[in-house]
């Protein structure tokens, strides 16, 4: 397999989200005995592809394969990977390495995804010393490190599984450490991608109540058929954040706007409730934030970072428990540019899969 030719989506520069990635060949990271070669059967459209494919979050090292929602057969397994079997079903999120030392304060603690001293992304990255750079899901292969590498429990349809691997678990962590369940209610902001999973994943944890806030009315129908007990359309329901006051326990906020009217989403807390911010801005810009919403309602804000690999695994294995169902629309490889300018449209209900 050491002579397995890898194509992708290039993305060359800004405009590669106006739908301008070119398909071609590129070098993945130098070979090691950690990694895993893997072919791609599915990659979901995440929308931090988005942010990257136009350097929204910082310069992008063109040219650069997006997609880390990674599905495929494990086709090399290097000889320190042992719990990937050749031939094996596997997945890649959002992250192909960190420094995985035991001294290290994160991934001792099995904080991966915070690790300060290397933390690789799947895509986008330029690895130490001569090994090269990440390439990304948008492609025939995928090459990871094997850590981040996790096999897929049989229960799930591999189209169904791609989007968790990034989107299902960013906002499966924060519901999880913050105690979503019983007893909760919890609110979901922003139902794309990963508020949809918001939803379905804050059900599948026994919150009480799970309310989906986005600003369009028209996905009402959806979100309430997604499982939530409520939906409020910020850009149709009239003094939304003063009628819907002090209900929420838990608010995990998947939109990246600066604009995005923060003050209401606060409004929603009840007193000692907590705020996750997880979508990310451009340039990481937030709205203000008055200090005296904090100060009388005693409210917590913080944020979040995709998940661990045993995050995942266990994101995993619940929602093959549960039957965890996404709304996924399937997309040809080969339509990889159309189906970003969708995602960039904002039509995906609820995300986009690249299928090979
Ligand atoms: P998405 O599918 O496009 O969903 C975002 C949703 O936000 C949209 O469906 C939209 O629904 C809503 N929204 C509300 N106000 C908006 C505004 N002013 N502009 C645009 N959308 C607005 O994207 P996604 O894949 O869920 O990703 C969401 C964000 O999370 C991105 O910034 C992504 O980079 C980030 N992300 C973060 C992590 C992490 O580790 N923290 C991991 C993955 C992704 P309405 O139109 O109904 O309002
Ligand atoms: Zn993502």
């Amino acid at each position: 397999m050491a002579d397995t030719k890898f194509e992708g989506w290039l993305g060359k520069d800004e405009k590669s989200v106006e739908g301008k990635m070119e398909w071609g060949q590129f070098k993945p990271k130098r070979w090691t005995e950690d990694d895993v070669d893997i072919e791609i059967s599915h990659c979901g459209i995440c929308g931090s592809d988005l942010h990257v494919l136009k350097s929204g979050w910082s310069p992008t090292p063109y040219p650069c394969v997006v997609g880390h929602e990674i599905i495929g057969k494990a086709v090399r397994v290097g000889k320190n990977v042992s719990h990937i079997k050749e031939g094996s079903r596997v997945g890649v999120g959002a992250q192909a390495r960190s420094c995985l030392q035991k001294d290290c304060p994160d991934c001792s603690q099995g904080l991966e995804n915070h690790c300060h001293r290397e933390s690789i992304n799947t895509y986008g990255s330029v690895y130490p010393g001569n090994e090269g750079k990440s390439y990304g899901g948008y492609a025939t292969h995928n090459r990871t490190n094997g850590h981040f590498v996790l096999n897929i429990p049989e229960g799930l349809d591999s189209a169904d599984a791609a989007p968790m691997l990034c989107g299902g678990v960013t906002v499966f962590s924060p519901l999880k450490q913050n105690d979503c369940g019983p007893g909760k209610t919890v609110g979901i902001v922003g139902v794309g991608g990963l508020g949809h999973f918001g939803v379905l994943f804050a059900k599948a944890l026994g919150a009480d109540k799970v309310v989906g806030i986005s600003r369009k009315a028209d996905k009402k129908d959806d979100v309430l058929k997604l499982g939530a007990d409520q939906y409020i359309a910020t850009d149709g329901d009239k003094d939304w954040a003063k009628y819907n006051a002090q209900t929420l326990d838990l608010i995990v906020c998947t939109v990246s706007s600066h604009q995005m009217p923060l003050d209401g989403y606060l409004a929603l807390l009840k007193t000692k409730g907590t705020f996750i911010q997880v979508g990310a801005p451009d340039g990481g810009k937030l709205p203000e934030i008055n200090a005296f919403t904090l100060l009388a309602g005693g409210i917590k804000v913080g944020g979040s970072a995709i998940g661990s690999p045993a995050e995942i695994d266990e994101m995993l294995k619940l929602a093959a428990d549960q039957k965890v169902k996404p709304w996924i629309q399937k997309r040809k490889m080969k339509d990889a540019n159309q189906a970003v300018l969708d995602m960039v449209d904002g039509k995906a209900r609820y995300r986009y899969v690249l299928e090979n």
